[in-house]
């Protein structure tokens, strides 16, 4: 199955879909409203219609790279930066067809405050 950005330029491909998709409140993922997937990197395949058609944006601790297509604006995926030792990749599910959203079980993450899922 596959995610795609709104104009195409990038799409993520994955084989099995996740068992739930996580809604973070943290301040980023609340404005980007994302539902996060994860995955071993190696389970996925990101590509890209052109040459950098994503750029990436970090911010505090820079463990995670938020991507986004620079065509249409779509944040797409996130990747662990070297920080981490076991690398994960995000793929945000409203990028995916909303017949496949519709199956997974969303759980809430406290990104702001405890860390904890909160359901
Ligand atoms: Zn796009």
């Amino acid at each position: 199955m596959q995610l795609s950005c709104h104009c195409g330029q990038v799409q993520l491909t994955l084989a099995t879909p996740p068992d739930t998709l996580t809604s973070c409140n943290c301040s980023i993922c609340s404005r980007y409203a994302a539902l996060w997937g994860y995955f071993d990197p190696k389970e996925i395949s990101l590509n890209e219609r052109s040459d950098s058609a994503t750029a990436g944006y970090s911010h505090g601790d820079k463990y995670l790279l938020f991507y986004h297509c620079k065509t249409c604006g779509c944040v797409t995926h996130t990747l662990t930066t070297d920080k981490v030792s076991e690398p994960r990749i995000a793929l945000n599910f409203r990028m995916a067809p909303q017949a496949l959203r519709e199956n997974i079980q969303i759980r809430h993450f406290d990104g702001a405050d405890t860390w904890q899922y909160l359901d």
